[in-house]
């Protein structure tokens, strides 16, 4: 059977999802211990704010900005000491900081906002949120390893932020990005969706799942569709992938040619998982769905999966 989702040659579609648009130059290359020290010196250094999930954005003249400068993050508590490099903008160095002051605390025009609803209600531009994504990932990283892996003791930060070294053994510590496979199961005239029962009422969305040490991502994908939903599948074909800062994700979206169509769905995990048609589909991304099922928003690259098999022949 021909099945030309496989085979077209496809534009390169990460750059639709959201978080993808980051056009920061990371200069890893040109990295040192002292670079955060001297972004900061820089007179036209920028920062952004983050604490607890949350970026704090504040009233600017054409909508929310992300941006402060470091006397401004400083009255906002920002915790310098803590501060990483992104990179090079095109208006000079940006830098990430913890913000000190807890949301209810902030002046009137500064806002606390989670990652989520920034990302599914477009408040930044595609650029700032592909910006965050990379702070909110890096600090959550530093968060959570503070102590070196190796012996316990302490770790410091090294490199702008991409590296920790421990203060006993010296053992060098990097950032992590946790590969998650997400797909779509599919056969010519259907695809498989399923519930978690914390997704908002009538939502189904891909299976997804970590992809585990020494698997590759087919497998991960196959291993994954089988144990949720029953679901054996064949080729395996890669779409798309999105940095997905919840903490410090990369989301790897991928087809799968479904060879059975019985579901047995791994109940401790999914409320529900269903076949929809294509049909069914088109009308629950176009919003003229009668059934009350919704997809997520379409910065999600679940939505992009969909989508682009809705749409093709
Ligand atoms: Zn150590």
């Amino acid at each position: 059977m021909t099945f030309r989702l496989f085979d077209a040659p496809l534009r390169e579609p990460s750059q639709f999802v959201g978080f993808a648009g980051n056009r920061i130059d990371r200069q890893s290359e040109k990295r040192s211990d002292d670079s955060t020290e001297k972004a900061l010196a820089d007179p036209s250094a920028r920062l952004i704010l983050l604490k607890g999930g949350r970026i704090y954005l504040k009233d600017g003249a054409n909508g929310l900005d992300p941006y402060y400068r470091p006397f401004g993050a400083a009255s906002l508590g920002a915790r310098m000491e803590h501060a990483i490099l992104l990179g090079q903008s095109d208006q000079g160095p940006l830098l990430a900081a913890p913000a000190g002051l807890e949301p209810e605390e902030l002046p009137d025009g500064v806002h606390a906002i989670d990652y989520r609803s920034v990302h599914t209600q477009g408040l930044l531009p595609v650029e700032s949120l592909g910006e965050m994504a990379q702070a909110a990932a890096l600090l959550a990283w530093h968060g959570t390893h503070r102590f070196c892996g190796r012996c316990g003791h302490a770790t410091e930060m090294r490199s702008g932020g991409y590296k920790r070294v421990c203060t006993n053994c010296k053992a060098e510590h990097f950032p992590r990005t946790d590969p998650v496979a997400i797909m779509l199961a599919v056969t010519p005239e259907r695809a498989l969706m399923g519930r978690s029962p914390h997704f908002p009422p009538g939502m189904y969305s891909c299976l997804a799942g970590f992809i585990e040490p020494g698997e590759t991502i087919e497998a991960a994908v196959r291993r994954e569709t089988f144990e949720e939903a029953g679901i054996r599948l064949g080729r395996v074909a890669y779409h798309a992938n999105q940095p997905w800062p919840f903490p410090y994700s990369l989301m790897i979206g991928c087809f799968g040619e479904a060879l059975n169509e019985d579901i047995t769905p791994d109940l401790a995990e999914l409320e529900d998982v269903k076949w929809f048609t294509r049909d069914e589909v088109r009308d629950i991304i176009a919003r003229r769905s009668t059934s009350g099922v919704t997809v997520p928003p379409e910065s999600a690259i679940a939505h992009n999966l969909i989508k682009a098999w809705a749409e093709s022949d």
